[in-house]
């Protein structure tokens, strides 16, 4: 049997909810607002508008609501208190199992988008950053014209941990970004269904279908094994 190709994973709504971080998120803009303005009572108010699909407005509507005469200076702060708070958030039990069985026989890769300093204090909180040979925070590459599905990270990644003969994988959540470019450079693409996902909206990019879909990353070794020739 060839070895087993070399998994690289996303993070958000892969390895844990999303929607986790943001309600924990909220939770600390709830307590900037009781300790600064003396209102509170956000945090259902916040996880509704999420769940409606306004994530970037809702921080003005919700600030504007509750603090009427907020200025720029409010917004930016109370934004920055979601951006920078440390996250209360666990990983997905499959995804917990995934990196301990497959972590076992050779490295593992993360490609994660989105801003250097939130994407790390997620790694940090989940306490997995040993878990990976190699990580890729696309944010840290340049600015978001890197974020999935430019190429860089894929070939940071590659660089990084490839081992000629040895196929990549890449499993991800969000067919609008993660497969376009391993499908291009011929990875195995695996995407694998998280029902509470944030972006559950996302549209397939062209050529953006996963190869592959699953349920449960405990679904991934017999998936593999499938595809071994
Ligand atoms: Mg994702």
């Amino acid at each position: 049997m060839p070895p087993r190709p070399i998994i690289v994973f996303d993070l958000d709504d892969t390895l844990y909810a999303e929607r986790d971080f943001a309600i924990s998120g909220f939770k600390a803009c709830e307590r900037w607002l009781e300790e600064k303005h003396g209102v509170g009572g956000v945090v259902a108010e916040m996880t509704r508008l999420l769940d409606d699909g306004h994530m970037r407005q809702l921080f003005v509507d919700v600030l504007k609501d509750r603090v009427p005469d907020a200025t720029d200076a409010h917004l930016e702060a109370f934004i920055d208190v979601y951006r920078l708070h440390e996250p209360d958030i666990a990983l997905y039990p499959d995804a917990a199992w995934a990196l301990d069985h497959f972590g076992r026989d050779g490295p593992l890769g993360l490609i994660t988008d989105g801003q250097h300093e939130v994407q790390s204090s997620k790694v940090r909180a989940l306490r997995i950053a040993d878990r990976f040979g190699h990580i890729v925070y696309t944010g840290a590459l340049g600015g978001r014209a890197f974020s999935k599905p430019h190429p860089l990270s894929y070939e940071r990644m590659e660089a990084a941990i490839g081992v000629p003969g040895r196929q990549f994988v890449y499993v991800g959540d969000n067919p609008a970004k993660d497969f376009v470019t391993p499908n291009e450079r011929g990875w195995i693409s695996v995407q694998v269904h998280r029902p509470m996902r944030i972006h559950s909206r996302a549209v397939a990019a062209p050529g953006g279908t996963a190869q592959h879909e699953l349920h449960s990353l405990e679904e991934l070794p017999d998936l593999l094994a499938s595809l071994a020739v």
